[in-house]
């Protein structure tokens, strides 16, 4: 409706392309690289994950790596 929300800065992506890079899926995991730490999604969203452990940020793991372990 209200389109005068020109401020917003033109950064080439869509909607679309936002939501997708904020969905968080179901099984997607992250890593505390200190304690091994290991969290793992069980209901989907959309949204910033900014997981936290032993004051360090998690890295995110890759669902069922392929060729590992
Ligand atoms: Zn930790």
């Amino acid at each position: 409706m209200a389109d005068n929300n020109t401020a917003a800065p033109k950064t080439g992506w869509e909607l679309e392309d936002w939501e997708r890079a904020l969905t968080i899926h179901v099984g997607a995991a992250w890593r505390c690289t200190r304690c091994k730490n290991l969290v793992m999604v069980t209901r989907g969203g959309v949204g910033v994950m900014e997981l936290k452990c032993c004051g360090a940020p998690m890295e995110r793991v890759a669902p069922a790596a392929e060729g590992e372990a």
